[in-house]
């Protein structure tokens, strides 16, 4: 089977070297010449235009930073869609707004293309160890058809629905997350700064109505727990910049379905404010500084 690869940054080159790795023979393209060598460098063909790239593939991925660049590559000027084999297999695992995938899929289906979009969570250091989580939306036939592939790449594969869903799967969950962080972040530092030590206020609000995901996997206050960005001064994991983008990708969910986010949108306004104080590269978990006087 051949595959396209387009995006080979912090998250396509590592899921793109999985698929090397697992013996398919993988075309990559991207726009910055550091990503080219670096996949030339663990076994990868190196397209020099998107056509080169396409050309032949059964299954294009890709793994681009918003939906503009989705858009442009797929049925922008080049229009990629429009010199793919029909029936071709294409794979979206961007996190990009749901308008832009399913005018994506409509578009393929057009040409006669198979739309799934399939973003993921899991971060880089999941994108290395295969072990994403990915949630697919699009036809029942085309996921099964993706399973094997994206199998490479990750550990959980959901089919989340019709197309679309796998964006708004992606985007309920992070915006619940940017909600339940900011929440441990706030009732960490209360405790704090009121003579509570963090790790024993965790320890028992973890056995308590108060656990979550963010206290048990991902404890923000530095030095409660090892091997999390909080212990490594926010170092690595999930930047806020990223959390933000998709916080925003939530909000404008929201407002075409005319639903009210009241929570997710203090965590937006919170997390902005935080990015703006100058902490965009950091982990998101750095929300607890926000909290410290
Ligand atoms: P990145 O900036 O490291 O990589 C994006 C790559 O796309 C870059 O190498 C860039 O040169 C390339 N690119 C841009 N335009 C292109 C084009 N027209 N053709 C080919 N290549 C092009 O970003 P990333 O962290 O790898 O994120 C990629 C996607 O994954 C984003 O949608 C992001 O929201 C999502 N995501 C990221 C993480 C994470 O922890 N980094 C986690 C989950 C999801």
């Amino acid at each position: 089977m051949n595959i396209a690869f387009f995006g080979l940054g912090n998250m396509g080159g590592p899921m793109a070297a999985n698929l090397v790795k697992a013996g398919y023979a993988v075309k990559g393209f991207d726009l910055s010449p550091e990503s080219l060598v670096a996949f030339r460098e663990i076994g990868g063909e190196v397209a020099e235009t998107p056509a080169e790239a396409a050309s032949g593939a059964d299954v294009v991925i890709s793994m681009l930073p918003n939906g503009q660049i989705v858009r442009d590559l797929y049925a922008g000027e080049g229009n990629l869609f429009g010199q793919l084999m029909p029936n071709t297999l294409v794979i979206d695992c961007s996190t990009i707004d749901l308008s832009t995938a399913r005018d994506m899929a409509e578009k393929a289906h057009m040409e006669g293309l198979v739309f799934l979009d399939a973003p993921v969570s899991g971060g880089t250091a999941g994108a290395a160890a295969g072990t994403l989580t990915f949630m697919v939306g699009g036809e029942d036939a085309a996921f099964e058809r993706a399973k094997p592939v994206l199998a490479h790449m990750g550990k959980n594969i959901f089919h989340a629905g019709k197309v679309g869903c796998g964006q708004l799967v992606k985007m309920c969950n992070n915006m619940l997350l940017a909600i339940h962080m900011a929440g441990t972040a706030e009732a960490l530092a209360l405790g704090q700064a009121n003579g509570m030590d963090p790790k024993v206020l965790s320890d028992i609000m973890l056995q308590s109505s108060g656990a979550n995901w963010s206290l048990e996997k991902y404890n923000p206050v530095p030095g409660v727990m090892d091997g999390v960005p909080a212990s490594k001064d926010y170092q690595g994991g999930f930047m806020v910049d990223l959390m933000l983008k998709d916080l925003g990708l939530a909000a404008e969910i929201a407002s075409q379905s005319q639903q009210d986010t009241p929570m997710g949108d203090l965590a937006r306004s919170l997390f902005g404010q935080h990015a703006e104080a100058g902490n965009g590269s950091l982990d998101f978990s750095s929300i607890f500084r926000a909290y410290q006087k």
